[in-house]
């Protein structure tokens, strides 16, 4: 058995995002349509089965796992998966997204079970447009949730923002500020053609990451950060803070030479690549050979030769992969 996971490329595969469930209590406008059909429980991965998907990517030298949905705090017992992975030797980044609603429940369990990171998605401060954005949300709780989740001891936490023209471009400087004043990292993701959302037009919509970093210069000019993710995230700094800025930009910057990352879907799905339909089966392996990480850790080898060169998004509208954003888990 391989230590490494190498793809026909070269790039070498250190970091799994795991999709611990479909199910949100919010609705984003470009994650999800108002109205969802989710899965039915027996076509979800259990807690055990998720616990040894993440055991067997770190065996096969990935060090990075994020667990992610959906809203990975509306499934149950999520803390006590959080404490078996949390425990895994050679595991060096553990990292959650979340909405934030539930973190004034859960911060602290999370932080004693193991969790590292929190990732919290956060697109308007105004309460209204927050709601309308998120169909369900209060903005109220997800402040709160950043709060206690710094109180109960994480560090650098980093707030991501998916900034819509005529929608919510207009505090882009408001999010920077708040991000300044609380301590926090944040990013602006362009929003990316994952399932077919009916609120908006895409095309109309679309708010390149470049445009977002000219309105953030206009107040604050930002220098390059020479860290890299070995993903779409690209890092500034300002001169007066310690927060950092950060940009993913599927569309207008291509990543994909150093791409270092696999995703698993709640269905137990390996997606080799967020742009592409590329995938193995693991809930099938798993499911027929109960208990046998060695035959999932094959699986996961012989998956790597087709994991793809590069993702072909484009900018006009267009629907290119049928996924949702929470089966793919962002
Ligand atoms: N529910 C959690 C949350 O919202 O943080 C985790 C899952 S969510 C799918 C992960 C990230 O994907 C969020 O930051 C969200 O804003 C982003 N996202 C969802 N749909 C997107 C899309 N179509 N394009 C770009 N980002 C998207
Ligand atoms: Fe839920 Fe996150 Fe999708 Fe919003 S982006 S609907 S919070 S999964």
């Amino acid at each position: 058995m391989p230590r490494e996971l190498i793809d026909d490329f070269g790039r070498r595969v250190s970091y799994v995002r795991i999709s611990v469930t479909d199910r949100c209590d919010f609705r984003c406008v470009y994650c999800m349509s108002e109205e969802m059909t989710f899965l039915p429980r027996a076509q979800v991965l259990t807690l055990e089965e998720l616990a040894m998907v993440a055991r067997a990517f770190v065996e096969l030298g990935v060090e990075k796992v994020r667990l992610t949905g959906g809203e990975p705090l509306v499934r149950r017992d999520i803390d006590s998966l959080v404490e078996q992975i949390g425990v895994l030797p050679g595991l060096r980044d553990f990292a959650m997204t979340t909405n934030g609603a539930s973190l004034p429940k859960y911060a602290s369990r999370l932080r004693d079970a193991g969790l590292k990171r929190l990732n919290i998605s956060l697109d308007s401060l105004d309460p209204q447009r927050f709601r309308q954005l998120t169909r369900t949300g209060d903005l109220g709780r997800v402040i709160d949730g950043i709060r206690v989740a710094r109180e109960v001891g994480f560090e650098r936490i980093k707030l991501n923002a998916v900034i819509l023209k005529g929608r919510n471009d207009d505090e882009v400087l408001d999010l920077v500020e708040f991000a300044r004043n609380e301590g926090l990292d944040i990013s602006f993701i362009e929003e990316m053609p994952l399932g077919d959302v009916s609120d908006h037009s895409r095309a109309e919509t679309f708010c390149s990451s470049d445009e977002v970093q000219e309105i953030i210069e206009s107040r604050y000019p930002l220098t390059p950060t020479t860290e890299s993710t070995l993903g779409p995230s690209r890092y500034f700094r300002m001169a007066d803070s310690e927060s950092r800025i950060g940009f993913i930009s599927p569309h207008s910057h291509n990543f994909c030479a150093t791409c270092n990352r696999v995703r698993v879907t709640v269905e137990g799905r390996l997606l080799l690549c967020l742009g592409n339909e590329h995938s193995v089966d693991l809930r099938r392996v798993m499911r027929s050979h109960p208990g046998d990480i060695d035959a999932l850790k094959h699986a996961i080898v012989a998956a790597m030769p087709i994991k793809p060169e590069r993702h072909h998004f484009t900018t006009d509208g267009d629907v290119q992969v049928v996924r949702f954003m929470n089966m793919t888990g962002g």
